[in-house]
C-alpha cells in the first residue's frame, strides 16, 4: 500500500476484494457439514464483510483424518528437508506478492491501520515463512559424546499432526510463528484462526496449496473457540497444540490434554508488563515515544504491551507530559486511511470490555488525565481513544488484569529495586522494560525481571532470531528463533552398539 495511495482509492480496492468463507480441508474449500456460519463483521464501520463456516465436531475429525493420512504416507514429511525449503520459500513469496489483498483483508478484518498491515503484518508473516524454510536443511541433528564402542544419535522428528489456535491482534502473524516452524519440520498442521479475524488465515491456505504444499498438510478450520477450538484440543488424534491467546483458554487446553490424550501443549498467553522509567534516563525524549507507542500501537491490543508505566516520583510529572504529548500527536481514525496510526478496536465484545475497564479504573480511585471515551460513534465501527490514567496503584484491578486496549496505566516507585519488586508483582511474565543511563542498574534490573523478554533503553526490540514468549502465566514454550523448533518436533534417541 504506497502512501501515496488516499483513502477512497483504498475503499474502492476493498470493494473489490473477494472473501474466502469456506473450511479449507483435505486440499479443498468445503461449508461445515452442518452448514452453519457466522457473520464475520467489520470494526471498521461495523459492516458484515461475510459468513464464515462455523467448524464443529464433523469438520475437525475430517482435518485431523487428512492430516494424520498426509503425515502417516510421508508426502511432505519425507521430502528432502531441501525440497520443503523451496516450497516454503515459494508460499513466502507468494505472500509477498499478495501484499496489498492480504493486509486490506487484515485491516478490515481487525481493525489495525493498513500502513502496519501493509508494512509490518505482512513482510512479517512472508519472513518468518522464509526464515524457517531457510532453518530446514540447515539445523542438524546430533551424536552424543558416548564410549567407544556406541554411537548415540539424537534425531527429531516431526510431532505428527499438529493444531495452531491463533488470536485475532496480529492474525497472520501469530499464524506463521507456528506454520513456519511446524512445517519447516515436517508435520501436518491444522489451524483455527480466532472467530474475529479468519480471512487471511482462509487466504492464505490457498496460497499454501499453490505454492506446493500437498494435500492435507496445511489446514484451515475456522470455528467458535468454544467449538472447532475445543474439538481440537479434545481430539484424540492431535499429538500438539501450540496456543497463542488469553490465559483463561490456555488453561482450557492444558484440561482439554488431560482429559483426552495428553498431548503437547504449549502456550503463548497474555501480559502486563511493566514499562520501567528511572530519572537518570539519558533521552527522555526517546523514552516517552515508546511509553506510549508501547501502548497505543496496534490500539494496544499487543500481548506485551507496555501497559503499565512505571515512572521514577522524582520525575513523574515532566514524563508523563512528554507521553502525552505523543500520544496527542498519533493520527487515530479510519484504519483504511493511510494516514492513520492507531484504528479501531477488533469487535464490539472487546470495545464494551475495554470501556469497562476504563470505567473500573476510575472507580478504583485512579486518575484519568487523558481520553477515555468511544470515538467516530457515527462510523459505526468500534474506537476508543488512547487513554491514560495517572494514580494508579499496583493492587487495582486496571494495573493486574490485561486489558488489551488503549489503556495506560502510570504508576510510581522510589528506587530500581521498588521498581523490580513492582514490576514482578502480577501473575504475568511475558516482557518488560527498563530505561538508564546506568549499565549496572541495567544489567541487575534485567536479572531480576521475571519476564521472557526484557528489553533495556528500547521498547518491543527482537526479530525472527530471539525466542518470545513467557514466565508464569504468560505461558510456556518460545515462538520465533530455533528454539521454537522444540515444539514440533520428538527428540528420539538411537543407541547403536558396535561388535
Ligand atoms: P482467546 O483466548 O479468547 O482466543 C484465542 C483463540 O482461542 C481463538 O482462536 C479462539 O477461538 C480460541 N478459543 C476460545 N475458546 C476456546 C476453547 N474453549 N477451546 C479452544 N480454543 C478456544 O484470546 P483472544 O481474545 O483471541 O486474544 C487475546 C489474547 O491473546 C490476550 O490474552 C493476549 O495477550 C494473547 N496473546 C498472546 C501473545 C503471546 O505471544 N504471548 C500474542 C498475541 C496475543
Amino acid at each position: 500500500m504506497s502512501a501515496a495511495l488516499s483513502i477512497d482509492s483504498i475503499k474502492s480496492q476493498a470493494e473489490g476484494l473477494d472473501f474466502r468463507n469456506q473450511a479449507f480441508i483435505a486440499g479443498a474449500y468445503r461449508d461445515a457439514a452442518d452448514g452453519r456460519t457466522f457473520d464475520c463483521i467489520s470494526p471498521v464501520d461495523g459492516r458484515v464483510l461475510t459468513r464464515i463456516a462455523s467448524c464443529g465436531e464433523a469438520d475437525v475429525d475430517l482435518a485431523v483424518q487428512a492430516a494424520r493420512a498426509a503425515f502417516e504416507d510421508g508426502r511432505w514429511r519425507n521430502f528432502a528437508p531441501a525440497k520443503r525449503k523451496r516450497i516454503l520459500q515459494i508460499f513466502a513469496d507468494l505472500i509477498l506478492s499478495h501484499t496489498t489483498e492480504l493486509a486490506l483483508l487484515e485491516t478490515l478484518d481487525m481493525g489495525k491501520p493498513i500502513t502496519d498491515s501493509t508494512r509490518i503484518d505482512v513482510p512479517a508473516t512472508a519472513n518468518c515463512i522464509r526464515w524457517y524454510a531457510e532453518a530446514a536443511d540447515k539445523v542438524y541433528d546430533e551424536v552424543a559424546p558416548t564410549a567407544e564402542n556406541i554411537i548415540a544419535m539424537l534425531r527429531r522428528e516431526p510431532v505428527g499432526v499438529v493444531v495452531a489456535i491463533v488470536p485475532w491482534n496480529f492474525p497472520m502473524i501469530m499464524a506463521a510463528w507456528k506454520i513456519g516452524p511446524a512445517l519447516a519440520t515436517g508435520n501436518s498442521l491444522i489451524l483455527k484462526p480466532a472467530e474475529q479475524s479468519s480471512l487471511t488465515a482462509l487466504r492464505l491456505a490457498e496460497l499454501a496449496a499453490e505454492a506446493g504444499i500437498p494435500e492435507g498438510v496445511f489446514q484451515v478450520v475456522p470455528g467458535l473457540g468454544e467449538e472447532a477450538g475445543q474439538a481440537l484440543g479434545r481430539h484424540m488424534d492431535v499429538d500438539a497444540i501450540a496456543f497463542t491467546g488469553s490465559g483463561e483458554v490456555g488453561k482450557l487446553l492444558l484440561k482439554y490434554s488431560g482429559e483426552s490424550n495428553m498431548k503437547r501443549v504449549a502456550l503463548e498467553c497474555g501480559g502486563k508488563t511493566p514499562h520501567i522509567v528511572m530519572s537518570d534516563t539519558a533521552d527522555l525524549d526517546a523514552a516517552a515515544n515508546a511509553a506510549a507507542w508501547g501502548i497505543f500501537f496496534n490500539q494496544g491490543e499487543v500481548c506485551n504491551a507496555g501497559s503499565r508505566l512505571l515512572v521514577e516520583e522524582s520525575i513523574k510529572e515532566e514524563f508523563l507530559e512528554k507521553v502525552q504529548g505523543v500520544a496527542r500527536s498519533m493520527r487515530f481514525g479510519n484504519p483504511l486511511d493511510p494516514e492513520t496510526q492507531v484504528g479501531a478496536i477488533v469487535d464490539q465484545d472487546q470495545f464494551q470490555k475495554v470501556l469497562s475497564y476504563i470505567g473500573l479504573g476510575a472507580e478504583e480511585g485512579a486518575q484519568l488525565i487523558m481520553g477515555g471515551k468511544q470515538a467516530m460513534a457515527e462510523s459505526g465501527g468500534f474506537y476508543i481513544e488512547p487513554t491514560i490514567f495517572d494514580r494508579v496503584d499496583n493492587t487495582m484491578r486496571i494495573a493486574q488484569e490485561e486489558i488489551f486496549g488503549p489503556v495506560l496505566s502510570t504508576l510510581t516507585f522510589k528506587d530500581g529495586e521498588d521498581a523490580v519488586r513492582i514490576g514482578n508483582d502480577t501473575i504475568y511474565g511475558l516482557a518488560a522494560a527498563v530505561w538508564t543511563n546506568d549499565v549496572n542498574k541495567a544489567h541487575k534490573m534485567a536479572k531480576a525481571l521475571r519476564a521472557g523478554s526484557v528489553w533495556i533503553n528500547c521498547f518491543d526490540g527482537g526479530d525472527i532470531t530471539t525466542p518470545f514468549g513467557g514466565y508464569k502465566q504468560s505461558g510456556f514454550g518460545r515462538d520465533k528463533s530455533l528454539h521454537a523448533l522444540d515444539k514440533y518436533t520428538e527428540l528420539k534417541t538411537i543407541w547403536i552398539e558396535l561388535h
